[in-house]
């Protein structure tokens, strides 16, 4: 068994004991392995695996590595989760099952023109700066509900959900908590929160969705960008 197998059956495991200790049922945790910066290998030793959820932060590698895998794997589903520039809107449209960084006016504009260009529709979650970091990308807290209603009023975007990064430094449950009853209020299903560090906390909060990379595919062989 490759070492990429083996990280997975025990991130499931992980994954399986958290749901559990919350109640919750481990079905209803999809892993979204993050394979940025890794070559398709990686991601074809993964799907070897049984791993079908994939996450890229950027459409251009999505791009160059995941249409290609398609056909042999139909099952295969990838979220694009970084930033996303209003003119790669419609490689986005074109590469991705689920854009998880909606995060503000224009660029909710420009993914509703690609959508009816390219008659893709991915499905969307909004990216909440929970943090509330000026640094960070991502919807304020406080307006999420008008953004969320303004997606898809105005846009007719298909938003199932939320998703964060809570700031790097503290306990980021206070920051799930938060989320998961934002989305609960909302009446949104889909929750993506926690990555290699921090998954089984956000699991315990509700998360539907953790984005692993680093502790599946190992230490990133350059910065992500
Ligand atoms: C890279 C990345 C991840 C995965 O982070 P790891 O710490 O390697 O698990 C998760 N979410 C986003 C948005 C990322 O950019």
């Amino acid at each position: 068994m490759s070492t990429i197998a083996e990280a997975l059956r025990r991130i499931q495991d992980r994954i399986a004991q958290a749901a559990t200790a919350a109640g919750r049922s481990p079905d209803s945790i999809t892993l979204v392995a993050v394979s940025k910066t890794h070559p398709s290998e990686s991601v074809l030793e993964a799907l070897a695996a049984g791993q079908v959820v994939f996450g890229e932060n950027r459409v251009q590698e999505a791009e160059q590595k995941f249409p290609a895998l398609r056909p042999a794997h139909p099952l295969l589903r990838l979220h694009l989760i970084g930033a996303l520039q209003t003119n790669k809107a419609r490689q986005a449209v074109r590469v991705a099952d689920i854009i998880e960084s909606l995060d503000r006016p224009k660029l909710a504009a420009s993914l509703a023109e690609a959508i009816s260009r390219e008659g893709q529709k991915p499905r969307m979650l909004i990216q909440v700066n929970i943090g509330r970091e000026p640094q960070k990308a991502g919807i304020d807290p406080d307006a999420v509900e008008d953004f969320l209603g303004l997606c898809r009023e105005t846009h007719g975007l298909d938003v199932e959900g939320l998703m964060c990064i809570p700031p790097a430094e503290g306990d980021p449950t206070p920051h799930f908590r938060t989320m998961a009853a934002m989305a609960a209020r909302l009446g949104l299903k889909t929750l993506s929160m926690g990555m290699s560090g921090d998954f089984e906390t956000a699991i315990a909060e509700g998360a539907t969705h953790v984005r692993v990379g680093t502790a599946i595919f190992g230490h990133r062989p350059y910065p992500a960008g």
